[in-house]
């Protein structure tokens, strides 16, 4: 079985609940450079991560050969998420390769994604739709240069559309800009070039269709970025909501051992912080326990106990249950546990640490 699974445009919590149910079940999952490695953390930990990505072009394994490689893996009897950015229809080839699997006989589910065509706007404040400014939006590969003797688009047909987005059309930046104002867009509408959008790397620039190309050569603008044409454009100024977030753009490194970091790491990076993890505390347990052994058989005679720390509880309670209960001074080691005074006394302590 392949499941091809839209990961979304790059914020991992844009990936669907189906994707992340389908990923959990395969042993193989092989992706683009588009898919954020957190996401790549819904697979199960032993499964098998096969990088297959492409940047500006250069792939790093060829069309042909991803593939084989998708029949071959299916073949040997692995359940295999292909997973791609976005929505795996949307200019991601995910057609071509579900054709293949329909050739081959190989069963295939598609779980659609966030395409980064609507999401990237949205995260710039721009809607794509608005009944005072458009009712028709077109999605456009970029990536065919305007310049060649038959281009595939219409660019007649595209000037008349009210809402244009671009996607790969950063190194045509020129001639898709010239073609459109050719073919009669004005030069003064407004365009927004956004790169790495709905990640805290997140950048737009904004323009015309007459300035942008100029603009994001000066500025070096590189891909992977959204161009935006149209006068929804201008709403942005209003409704430009997550640029505007407290930590946006703000790069915050944890410390805190690995597993207790994801809570912090939620917090920050709702605020649009781009979270680093980097552990520097490794929790283990004491080399002895002597203190807390000696303290835990007289447990009863504390009025407090106090907790400094989420993992002071923890080791307590463990080090409590693998001693089998505290001890009960001349009534000798009981269970604790089975004792509803010294559970109600637990509950107490803890409520007070
Ligand atoms: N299937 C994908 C698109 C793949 S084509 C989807 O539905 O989103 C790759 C192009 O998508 C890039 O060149 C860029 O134009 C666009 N893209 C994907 N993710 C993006 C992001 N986070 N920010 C800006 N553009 C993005």
């Amino acid at each position: 079985m392949v499941y091809i699974i839209g990961a979304g445009p790059g914020d991992p919590g844009l990936i669907t609940i189906a994707g992340v149910e389908r990923l959990k079940r395969c042993d193989v999952v092989v992706y683009d450079y588009l898919v954020s490695p957190e996401i790549l953390r819904f697979a199960r930990r032993d499964a098998r991560m096969v990088y297959v990505g492409k940047r500006g072009g250069h792939h790093t394994v060829s069309q042909e050969e991803l593939n084989s490689l998708l029949v071959k893996e299916a073949k040997e009897g692995h359940t295999v998420a292909r997973l791609k950015g976005g929505d795996p229809f949307i200019f991601g080839r995910g057609g071509e390769e579900a054709e293949v699997l329909e050739r081959e006989g190989i069963p295939f589910e598609v779980v659609p994604g966030v395409t980064s065509a609507i999401a990237v706007p949205a995260y710039a404040g721009i809607p794509l739709t608005h009944r005072e400014h458009t009712s028709v939006v077109a999605f456009v590969t970029g990536h065919e240069d305007p310049e060649k003797e038959k281009s595939a688009i219409d660019w007649e047909a595209l000037a008349k559309i009210e809402s244009l987005v671009f996607l790969m059309g950063v190194k045509n930046l020129a001639g898709i800009t010239v073609s459109l104002i050719e073919k009669g867009k004005p030069p003064s509408t407004p365009v927004a070039l956004v790169r790495r959008g709905t990640t805290p790397d997140q950048e737009t620039l904004s323009g015309t269709l007459g300035d942008i190309a100029g603009k994001a050569e000066k500025a070096n603008f590189t891909p992977p970025a959204i161009l935006v044409v149209g006068e929804v454009v201008r709403l942005r100024e209003r409704l430009n909501w997550y640029e505007k977030k407290s930590l946006f753009g703000k790069g915050i490194v944890i410390t805190r051992p690995e597993e207790q970091s994801e809570e912090l790491a939620e917090l920050l990076r709702r605020e649009g912080a781009r979270v680093i993890s980097f552990p520097t505390v490794r929790i283990v347990p004491p080399e002895s326990f002597d203190a807390l052994d000696w303290a835990l058989a007289k447990i009863q005679t504390y009025d407090w106990i106090i907790f400094t720390s989420a993992n002071g509880v923890r080791f307590f309670f463990e080090r409590m249950a693998a001693l089998g209960g505290g001890h009960q001074g001349s009534e000798g080691r009981e269970n604790l546990h089975h004792r509803p005074r010294d559970a109600a006394r637990r509950r107490d302590a803890l409520h007070q640490g």
